[in-house]
């Protein structure tokens, strides 16, 4: 059953929240939820057990967006001045492209948690942006073609890993850069010699210029 219900939808919709930033959580415990909005990446979640109203929309603090829908404001603003990072995967040739305030640690916050079941992802860029969530969504979907979602467990509880592409480091680069229309502020970017690696085309042309 999906939590997106015909009420919820209208509501989202009266709020201008697109289905993308909301974790449908009905089926996971009130005590979960955070964790799965986490691993998402989502601003809100559909849980569970409503509020006393009846409402089902959930921040991540766990205030209820339908009793007082100021707070929506609340949440959007500080979803927005952060950063926008590209983890990679070099066993799994994957990137990860999430938004976070502090991205310094991700790789390791990744790591800890296992995300998409795996554990050697390093960072590779971030960059601040004014409109961070949207720099992030936009890109997703940008490189929704490359999208290889990724079930896996957070202690014990199924997560869904939609964050997650299977294309070159410069793709992912150039799609976040498309969207925001500018640089990022404060940009950091790995050394050369470790971006390449997640350049499979180059490798492939390199391969085979050593055939020819
Ligand atoms: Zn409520």
């Amino acid at each position: 059953m999906s939590g997106f219900t015909d009420e919820i939808r209208s509501f989202l919709c009266s709020q201008r929240i697109p289905d993308d930033w909301v974790c449908d959580a009905s089926m996971v415990g009130p005590r979960r939820y955070k964790r799965k909005m986490e691993a998402e990446g989502k601003l809100f979640a559909i849980v569970r057990e409503p509020c006393y109203n009846g409402h089902y929309i959930r921040s991540h603090k766990g205030h209820c967006m339908q009793c007082d829908t100021s707070r929506i404001a609340y949440v959007l603003r500080h979803y927005k001045e952060a950063y926008v990072y590209i983890a990679g995967s070099r066993s799994q040739r994957l990137l990860k492209i999430g938004w976070s305030e502090t991205p310094y640690d991700r790789a390791e916050h990744l790591n800890s948690i296992g995300y998409g079941a795996i554990s050697d992802w390093e960072l590779l860029y971030y960059g601040s942006y004014p409109e961070a969530g949207k720099v992030e969504l936009s890109s997703h979907s940008r490189l929704s073609w490359h999208m290889t979602p990724r079930g896996w467990f957070r202690e014990g509880v199924p997560q869904d890993a939609r964050e997650i592409f299977k294309c070159s480091y410069t793709e992912a680069r150039e799609a976040i850069r498309r969207v925001a229309g500018m640089e990022g502020e404060g940009e950091w970017e790995a050394h050369w010699v470790k971006r390449k690696l997640y350049e499979p085309k180059e490798e492939k042309r390199e391969a085979l210029a050593v055939i020819a």
